[in-house]
């Protein structure tokens, strides 16, 4: 082994050896646990972006460490060939999370598969249950939207990074703006099997809709025979405040994905979930993963959902977002554009590029990334202690007015 003690030579190492496909924060991470991570040099930051909302529980949170070392003194993997004792159990447990109007569920690996089962999902549903055309179905999807990166879902995206060199893209898709109720019953036809969108949208910059507007989008779809399909990967699992965004309007969707957080921080475990009479047309043999369902991401979903449940995350988000909002509201400075958020999912939009800023806040120990230029997002663990929320906001309005 090379002997390697400093960050810069880590950092040397990943730009030699690993595809450039990111642009990371030239800060190391080395060791973590719950809401504090730790560099090579024994620097201490608080996480602010919990590796964007996949740990809401904290760094190796215990329970769910337990529970993955216990599940590996059994069995890790099966494949779906067969069967094993811990998949069942745990959809199960999800499926009761997820509440009235979801009895199916089928388990992922990342969010972008969820996506891509949901989308052939609603595309099957659309050709054997509403009767449309072979080819013909549509998806209608939001601009600005995130929700992955396979070949399909980039083919959808606004965004020119993600989208650009990578073509052909997968017809069948309409994009519409975000927020807008108008522009959903305009793009809806008779071939129209699904609008996809993400209740708030959160690597756009955190964009939160009007209030209502889930509400008005539930009545479109199921006025038209349309599937709602809310992609709650990075704001389910008490992120913004309840179990998951949508039951802020107290709507139930047709279909959700669910990812990051579901791995409580240890694993990628994803998921969709539906009702049966959507799912069914998953038959034998027509879709499928390796890992997907495997016993030591059931052990530990299991282990995820129960540390949110247990500890209140919910609330926590409600209580400790509030509270940080408002101390954000409270910086006045020009260089601020708008604060916004619900529960921990928050972001301060400057008037100029975020970078600098972001910086200023690494080397004061607060790990926070921009997303497009001008948005800071602050998403801590969900596990985080009021006095290191007032730490924080104390810190940023500190190097606000600076
Ligand atoms: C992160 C994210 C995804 C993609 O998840 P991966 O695990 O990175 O594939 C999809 N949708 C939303 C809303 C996300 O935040």
């Amino acid at each position: 082994m090379i002997n390697m003690t400093s960050s810069k030579r880590y950092i040397e190492l990943d730009s030699e050896y690993g595809a450039h496909n990111y642009h990371p924060i030239p800060v190391v991470i080395t060791k973590a646990k719950g809401v504090w991570v730790h560099d090579p040099e024994g620097k201490k930051y608080l996480d602010c972006l919990s590796a964007y909302s996949a740990v809401n529980q904290g760094h190796l949170h215990p329970k769910i460490v337990e529970a993955l070392e216990n599940q590996l003194k059994r069995v890790a993997l099966t494949s779906r060939a067969f069967h094993n004792d811990r998949m069942g159990l745990f959809l199960k447990h999800l499926l009761e999370i997820c509440g009235e109007g979801f009895d199916m569920a089928l388990p992922m690996n990342t969010g972008a598969e969820a996506v891509e089962t949901a989308l052939k999902m609603v595309r099957k549903w659309g050709y054997e249950e509403k009767g449309v055309k072979k080819d013909k179905a549509e998806i209608i999807v939001c601009e600005n939207n995130f929700h992955g990166r396979t070949t399909t879902i980039v083919g959808f995206s606004t965004d020119p990074d993600a989208y650009t060199g990578f073509g052909p893209y997968t017809p069948g898709f309409k994009v519409i703006p975000y927020d807008n109720i108008e522009a959903l019953e305009e793009a809806i036809t008779p071939n129209t099997v699904a609008f996809m969108v993400e209740p708030i949208q959160g690597e756009a910059g955190v964009i939160v809709p009007a209030e209502g507007y889930l509400k008005k989008v539930r009545e479109i779809c199921s006025k038209n025979n349309v599937l709602m399909i809310l992609d709650e990967i990075q704001t389910g699992f008490c992120r913004t405040g309840k179990m998951f965004c949508h039951q802020h309007e107290g709507i139930v969707p047709d279909v959700m994905t669910l990812g990051k957080a579901l791995g409580g921080g240890l694993l990628p475990v994803s998921a969709v979930v539906s009702r049966k009479e959507i799912m069914k047309v998953f038959t034998p043999g027509v879709h499928g993963s390796t890992f997907g369902g495997f016993p030591l991401a059931c052990a530990v979903g299991d282990a995820a959902l129960d540390v949110l449940v247990n500890e209140n995350l919910d609330e926590r988000a409600t209580t400790l977002g509030n509270l940080f909002l408002q101390k954000l509201k409270e910086i006045k400075h020009s260089r601020i554009k708008e604060v916004r958020g619900k529960g921990l999912l928050t972001a301060i939009e400057l008037n100029e590029k975020a970078r600098p800023f972001t910086q200023q806040l690494i080397s004061k120990g607060i790990l926070a990334k921009e997303t497009h230029d001008y948005a800071i997002r602050f998403a801590p663990p969900l596990v985080i202690e009021k006095e290191d929320i007032l730490w924080a906001a104390n810190i940023i309005k500190e190097i606000l007015e600076s």
